[in-house]
């Protein structure tokens, strides 16, 4: 009998790349289950996006993620989108159909996977910071989970006005802006405080959000995008005050495993791939 030497092939494509662990976990992961398959972390200017998706259809590969700054700009070097992804007009991942790349997004889907372990999200109401390309991913994947009622607060009002009118426009969520131009005051109803700004991501580690932390009540489940470092002034804030917290990098774990479970149909060991990048970062 011969030898199958031919591995399947997935990957990262980014800017700067040398700084992001989802290689280590992806790796991880994939060794753990005894899976033939490979990851590669590639640094790709804006302007070879085009070409390492042409490079990555020719070389046969399964799929791939895209990171800082090309989940917008991929959208047109792909086949089609998946439904959150085109709601969202980012893509963080591809997957290969027959000869098609298919957009999916799981950023949001990894947050949304957390924080589905510990509440029923149907109902709920929610503060979240932020209005980048994270906090678009959460926002879309939460309207479509049945959160209720979304506060997006975001310090410029542009991007903050036009996540409202997208997820008012094309989810079945009811959505607010707040201009966050001081602490902001959590209304008593909140169910679920979640960071999706880049506050307190590496090196600004000390970075807080202007919150009126006496209004952080301790049933709020309190969740960070930040992963670099997890333990955030955020998170800190949360323990302190008795609420259930989630971290980013256990997000960033879920996005994998949905990425690897896109690409090859194994339902991965997530703590095999949280062992993986404790102390990477
Ligand atoms: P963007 O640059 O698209 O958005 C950044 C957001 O942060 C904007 O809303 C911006 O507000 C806000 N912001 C930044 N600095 C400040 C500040 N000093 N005060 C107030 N608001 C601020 O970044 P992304 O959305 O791509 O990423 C955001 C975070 O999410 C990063 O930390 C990233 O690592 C994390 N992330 C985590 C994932 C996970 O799985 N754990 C997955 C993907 C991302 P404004 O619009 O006013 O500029």
């Amino acid at each position: 009998m011969s030898q199958n030497f031919l591995s399947s092939l997935v990957g990262s494509f980014a800017q700067p790349a040398a700084e992001n662990p989802t290689v280590a976990i992806m790796e991880a992961a994939f060794r753990h289950h005894g899976l033939d398959w490979r990851y590669l972390n590639c640094e790709v200017a804006p302007d070879d996006l085009g070409d390492a998706v042409r490079g990555a259809r020719a070389m046969g590969w399964s799929g791939f993620n895209c990171s800082i700054p090309h989940k917008v700009a991929v959208v047109k070097h792909i086949d089609e989108l998946g439904r959150s992804a085109e709601i969202i007009g980012a893509v963080n991942t591809a997957v290969r159909d027959g000869d098609r790349f298919i957009g999916e997004n799981t950023d949001g889907q990894g947050f949304v996977e957390s924080i589905s372990a510990k509440t029923d999200l149907p109902g709920k109401k929610v503060v979240l910071f932020g209005a980048g390309g994270a906090a678009r991913a959460l926002a879309v994947e939460l309207a479509l989970a049945g959160v209720t009622e979304m506060t997006i607060v975001n310090r410029s009002p542009g991007r903050g006005e036009e996540l409202v009118a997208l997820l008012n426009a094309r989810t079945p969520t009811s959505a607010i802006y707040v201009c966050w131009d001081g602490p902001f005051q959590l209304p008593a109803a909140t169910d679920i405080v979640a960071n999706a700004t880049s506050i307190g991501l590496y090196p600004d580690v000390d970075a807080e959000l202007a919150v009126d932390w006496s209004t952080l009540a301790e049933t709020m489940i309190v969740a960070d995008g930040v992963h670099n470092p997890p333990e955030t002034h955020l998170i800190r804030m949360g323990r302190d005050r008795g609420c259930v917290v989630l971290d980013g990098l256990g997000m960033l774990v879920n996005v994998c495993a949905i990425c690897i479970r896109l690409w090859t149909g194994v339902d991965v060991e997530k703590q095999v791939m949280h062992d993986a990048v404790v102390g990477l970062t």
